[in-house]
């Protein structure tokens, strides 16, 4: 077993799966035009175009997750540190530590 590796994916946590986030510009209408509509002057102050609403994570490269490789006996690491963990919270729980 020694030296195998699985592939981990993980959702995005920029994006939270969705592989797209809101255009910064979309962001301050909505934060700071009442209208919540990007218009007029600071359209032409700062784009050529009407940016669109929704671009692509550049986090995950629009994926909505990452991968990465991983060595099986850190993964069981992180199942047994998962398990040690729960194991303790549900004693402190029980002995009113928590
Ligand atoms: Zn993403």
């Amino acid at each position: 077993m020694a030296g195998k590796v699985i592939l981990i994916r993980t959702r995005c946590k920029k994006c939270q799966g969705k592989g797209s986030i809101s255009h910064w510009a979309w962001k301050v209408a909505y934060e700071e035009c009442s209208s919540g509509e990007l218009t007029g002057d600071w359209i032409k102050k700062n784009f050529t175009k009407i940016p669109p609403k929704e671009v692509k994570c550049k986090e995950c490269n629009g994926l909505g997750y990452t991968e990465e490789w991983e060595n099986i006996s850190q993964l069981k690491k992180y199942i047994d540190e998962a398990e040690r963990d729960k194991v303790h919270d549900s004693l402190g729980k029980k002995l009113g530590m928590i």
